[in-house]
């Protein structure tokens, strides 16, 4: 069935993703009560999935990785006391329908909140996967007229960081528009696209599509895998037509309980992305998000994570660990860390600013 879709082109897959039990049911056994928990989520959590993801699904194990990344499981329901729509602070730093300004010299550019997979454990679930999605509050299809206007106002803004949802679901033309406007500002240094493509719909990634951003270099992508299975034979192709493009590939990572949490499969992650030259950049743990609390693990073991790389593999293979706060991205690290006990952590930011996290307590994650 994989390569049937191989051979199709990515706009057929994304017409054709999985949204249906009955579809699904053609990839993966599915017990009665996770057919109970993906009827029950509708209406409250988007899902799909494309045909490519799917098949790197373990038909019979639930708790194959991917299947845990991409379908809805009854622990969405369950809320968790700290938990937020918005942990990391988004529309307080918002300034226009799609700008997010947190940090003085860099802008996140919202582009869509629509994605290939929805992503179970996605920061920005109550913009990507939540069905009635706050953050456009359906402004989605206006026009970047203000969004450009206001990077174009702020000679200070040298960074640009395209995301979403993911701005790859738009076609080639369509992102060009907005890039090309981007580059048409002088003190706009880089281009930056977040974005999941490469990892869940690899196809999206065309010899075409390459010479189209070329045009505007400098440009970045940083994507997202998170689990060694993810690196396939077409995931690293995607990569290295990007590469051979110029485009610098980066990985930011989440530390996912049940995914990645344990030292071998993070290690076979990191390694096989150098395999195919993707830079582990960021590993993220995970945010306390409504509906995405149980992935969360505690701190010790991002730390001992951490530990377990430093000096026992190749130095570049190590992500940087950051806790995203309202504050901006803090490593995790003797100097950032402020206080940590049983009552919470805080840590500093670059600006100095403490930020205070009750649910990360010494030795222990609440589930309440
Ligand atoms: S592709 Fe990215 S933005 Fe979309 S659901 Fe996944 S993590 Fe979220």
């Amino acid at each position: 069935m994989r390569e049937e879709w191989d051979r199709k082109d990515w706009k057929a897959q994304f017409r054709n993703r999985i949204q249906t039990v009955e579809a699904l049911k053609e990839y993966i056994h599915l017990s009665p009560e996770e057919e109970q928990v993906i009827k029950k989520s509708e209406g409250l959590y988007r899902w799909a999935i494309t045909p490519y993801y799917a098949s790197l699904m373990d038909p019979t194990d639930p708790n194959c990785p991917i299947r845990l990344q991409s379908l809805p499981t009854a622990d969405e329901f369950i809320p968790n006391l700290y938990s937020d729509v918005d942990p990391v602070g988004d529309m307080k730093y918002r300034v226009t329908n799609r700008i997010i300004h947190k940090y003085p010299d860099r802008v996140v550019m919202l582009v869509t909140e629509q994605c290939s997979v929805y992503c179970r454990h996605c920061t920005r679930k109550y913009h990507t996967t939540d069905v009635n999605g706050t953050y456009f509050e359906r402004r989605e299809g206006e026009s970047f007229e203000e969004d450009i206007r206001y990077i174009a106002a702020h000679p200070e803004i040298r960074d640009v960081l395209l995301t979403g949802g993911d701005p790859l679901t738009y076609s080639d033309n369509r992102l060009e528009d907005v890039i090309s406007k981007l580059r048409s500002i002088p003190h706009v240094e880089i281009i930056r696209i977040g974005t999941r493509y490469p990892v869940l719909l690899p196809q999206r990634i065309t010899k075409e599509f390459c010479e189209m951003l070329e045009k505007y270099h400098p440009i970045w992508l940083n994507t997202h895998f998170n689990h060694p299975k993810e690196i396939t034979e077409e995931s690293a192709r995607a990569c290295d037509l990007l590469l051979k493009h110029g485009i610098p590939v980066q990985n930011q990572s989440v530390l996912l309980k049940g995914i990645n949490d344990d030292l071998e499969t993070m290690k076979a992650l990191l390694h096989g992305l150098l395999k195919i030259r993707v830079r582990p950049y960021y590993l993220y743990h995970c945010d306390n998000v409504t509906g995405v609390s149980h992935f969360m693990t505690s701190l010790e073991t991002g730390i001992e994570l951490m530990q377990g790389l430093v000096g026992h593999t190749t130095g570049f293979a190590i992500p940087t660990y950051v806790l995203t706060t309202i504050n901006g991205k803090i490593p995790v690290s003797s100097d950032t860390i402020v206080d940590y006990s049983e009552k919470g952590l805080t840590l500093k930011s670059y600006e100095g600013k403490e930020t205070f996290i009750p649910y990360l307590r010494k030795q222990e994650v609440l589930h309440s």
